[in-house]
């Protein structure tokens, strides 16, 4: 689904991205972690064309979004992004805009769906979600799980074959932590193809079928949960997980 070779990426001279390699297979779920700095959101971001990086190559669901470092024409970049849905540790929803409204938008403007259609469907992934009650609500009036949860519903109603999440549950409460994996779970269950970027190491042991260590830029190991937990190989991986354990 997902395949990178030799990515790199620089902000004003600083090297970000060092010549990343990196796969998702189908219905996989990759969690990735690292230090703070290390580069996980200009990663995910390069995934999704967020980011320009400025060599190596970036496919998605088989289509070439990156090419050493030429990016894809604009057309093509907008139809990659419908492929990959995005959720935020900030949620993102429109303020001015219901429940309902704010998952039925992106159907509506960019897949040309009825509003009838559109809204049936939203119903139905706000249900998936535990918000089917909240549709008519307002997001300052939700709180921030059920905010991320609707922003992960509007990210599903445009079909798409990979989820990124950046750190989705950093912004909670620790109260509001559980009702959010737990809806991810549920996708993972599903066979949903994820790359998630998270410090919830209980999510990583129990979810992931693979978890990521970056720092510096680069992928320090990568391997089961079990492996990297336990019997890491590298002393950059024992440091942190001793930090954030
Ligand atoms: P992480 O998500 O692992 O904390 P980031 O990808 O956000 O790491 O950032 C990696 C490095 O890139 C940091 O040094 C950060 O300051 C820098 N960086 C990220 N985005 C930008 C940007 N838009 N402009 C300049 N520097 C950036
Ligand atoms: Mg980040």
């Amino acid at each position: 689904m997902i395949r990178i070779r030799g990515l790199r990426k620089s902000f004003g001279g600083h090297r970000v991205l060092d010549g990343i390699d990196f796969e998702v297979q189908p219905s996989q779920v990759v969690v990735v972690i690292g230090p703070s700095g290390s580069g996980k959101s200009t990663f995910l971001r390069c995934c999704n064309g967020l980011e320009q990086p400025e060599g190596g190559r970036i496919e998605i669901c088989g289509q070439t979004l990156v090419d050493e470092g030429r990016p894809l024409a604009e057309a093509g970049l907008n139809a990659l992004r419908q492929e990959v849905g995005m959720v935020f540790q900030s949620f993102n929803l429109f303020p001015h805009l219901s429940v309902l409204h704010n998952v039925t938008l992106g159907p509506r403007k960019l897949r040309n769906l009825s509003r009838a259609e559109a809204e049936t469907r939203a119903r139905a992934l706000l249900e998936k979600v535990g918000l089917a009650h909240k549709a008519d609500a307002m997001p300052a009036s939700l709180s921030g799980g059920q905010k991320q949860r609707v922003a992960i519903a509007r990210a599903l109603a445009m079909e798409p074959r990979v989820m990124l999440f950046d750190e989705p549950t950093s912004a909670l409460d620790p109260e509001l932590v559980g009702e959010v994996l737990q809806v991810m779970k549920l996708l993972a269950s599903e066979g949903m193809t994820m790359l998630v970027v998270t410090h919830e190491m209980g999510f990583a042991r129990e979810v992931a079928d693979e978890v990521v260590v970056m720092d510096g830029g680069g992928i320090v190991e990568a391997g089961p949960p079990e492996t990297i937990f336990r019997n890491p190989s590298q002393e950059r991986t024992r440091s942190f997980l001793q930090a954030v354990l």
